[in-house]
């Protein structure tokens, strides 16, 4: 995170009581330009700060089943390994495994060498953000004592479940969130009062038969008795013997999940396959039904996975839950979001957002919303925690080529830290966007913050109205 402009979000500012003040000067980012630019950067940061924000995208487990809680020498319960553990660096790194019940000090000792090659990536520097604004310390230059407390103290925090209503309602801002469930798609009750949900159909694609409903056919996803439509059909009573039956249960999910909690579709087959989507006609479709993978070529497939996400595409108009699409990092080969040019452009009923700004497309994500403005939105979701600075050029470009009612954005997190830290790193990413762009002369301090706002808290209700509903 190359830093530009300074930040002074103060700790004690936002009501959790005093913390140490150890490590400030690291959270800020150092001003290399002129103490003018610097002083819009902290306005319209103040700003954004004070603004309550609508999240576009989590993962937020009822608190007991929060991923990262392990058995430590203390009882069942969240520790510092847990929150590593569950947070993005295992992507880019493998940390030390936690040995069930020994001291946090064996861990530690092993565990230090895991963050030598990290230290500048995004997916350390948002946790190290949070770690730093929420328990005041700097992780960069952490004493064993100091580890050894922190541990402590984020295991006593993960005791009760105000600790996540501080974090999130108070600590990072949010009014509202919106929940991804892909460990139970078709779940539509939510577990919080803040909490809208998605309506998670990745797995609908694979209708054709009840054994596609299993993790060891679909190892990058998780399957249980919720995420399988034919459990769905048949304890409600619905019978399920031809593609027809299955587009017919189709609709009564959708009204099923409008009726519940679910605000919206998501789909993350970016992780599974190419993103381009045919035309596939009925004839084609029929023939994969009822018959397990292995009767079937991977073309008979493809067909009827197409066939099914024009349907899914066709469903999100007619029922008005806007579509959203993880694009970009995923199967690289496939997930360019050009790729859904064809079903954009055919569809133009359907609302679509385009997750984590297409990263690393983000100019692709651009210019397809510049042209298809009417209905294709950008969600910035999770971008600015992958590459701020990636984030800071995209935003940039996108304020540039679309309105700004047509950015929204979320966070893409598990756990109450690292929802903070995502949802900072967006207000100060753009924090410094608009400041950048006041400084150039591009912007006036009140477009400057309108504009912060449409993307905050405004488009979100404009694209999805009913989340008035808890407002
Ligand atoms: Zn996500």
């Amino acid at each position: 995170m190359a830093g530009v402009l300074a930040n002074h979000r103060g700790i004690e500012a936002t009501g959790l009581g005093p913390v140490a003040a150890q490590g400030n000067e690291n959270a800020e980012r150092q001003s290399t330009t002129s103490s003018g630019e610097s002083g819009q950067y902290q306005r319209i940061k103040a700003y954004l700060d004070s603004l309550p924000l609508i999240d576009m995208h989590e993962h937020l487990r009822a608190f007991d089943q929060l991923p990262g809680y392990v058995e430590t020498d203390q009882g069942r319960g969240m520790n510092l390994y847990g929150l590593w553990a569950g947070s993005y660096l295992q992507r880019i790194a493998k940390l030390t495994p936690w040995e069930p019940k020994e001291p946090f000090e064996k861990w530690w000792a092993r565990e230090q060498k895991d963050f030598v090659n990290v230290r500048a990536t995004g997916f350390y520097r948002y946790l190290w953000l949070a770690l730093h604004d929420l328990y005041g310390v700097d992780f960069d230059r952490i004493t064993d004592k100091q580890a050894a407390e922190l541990n402590r103290r984020i295991f006593e925090n993960y005791r009760n479940p105000q600790w996540l209503y501080q974090v999130l309602l108070k600590k990072a801002n949010i009014k509202l969130l919106v929940c991804d469930r892909y460990w139970e798609r078709f779940n539509f009750r939510s577990d919080y009062p803040f909490e809208f949900l998605t309506f998670n159909v990745t797995t609908l694609v694979w209708g054709f038969h009840p054994s596609e409903f299993n993790t060891s056919l679909h190892p990058g996803q998780i399957m249980g008795p919720l995420d399988d439509p034919y459990l769905f059909a048949q304890k409600r009573g619905l019978p399920l013997n031809s593609l027809d039956d299955y587009l017919a249960l189709l609709d009564v999910m959708f009204v099923t999940a409008k009726k519940g909690d679910a605000i919206c579709l998501k789909t993350t087959q970016a992780y599974e396959r190419t993103l381009r989507f045919e035309d596939v006609p009925k004839e084609r479709a029929v023939k994969a039904f009822g018959r397990p993978r292995s009767e079937l070529t991977a073309e008979q497939i493809k067909d009827f996975e197409d066939f099914i996400m024009w349907r899914l595409v066709e469903l999100s108009a007619k029922h008005e839950m806007p579509f959203q699409i993880h694009t970009g990092d995923a199967k690289l080969a496939g997930s360019n979001p050009t790729q859904l040019l064809n079903l954009i452009e055919a569809n133009p009923r359907t609302k679509f957002e385009l997750f984590h700004g297409g990263y690393p497309w983000v100019s692709e994500t651009g210019a397809i919303a510049m042209r298809h403005g009417d209905h294709v939105w950008i969600n910035a979701v999770w971008l600015p925690t992958i590459s701020f600075t990636m984030a800071k050029r995209a935003f940039h470009e996108w304020l540039e080529v679309v309105s700004s009612n047509r950015i929204v954005w979320g966070g893409d997190d598990t756990s109450a830290e690292g929802i903070y830290g995502e949802t900072e790193l967006t207000r100060r990413c753009l924090a410094e966007v608009l400041a950048e762009k006041m400084y150039q002369g591009e912007l006036t301090e009140e477009h400057a913050r309108q504009i912060g706002k449409n993307i905050l808290w405004d488009n979100a209700l404009e694209l999805y109205p009913r989340l008035k509903e808890r407002l």
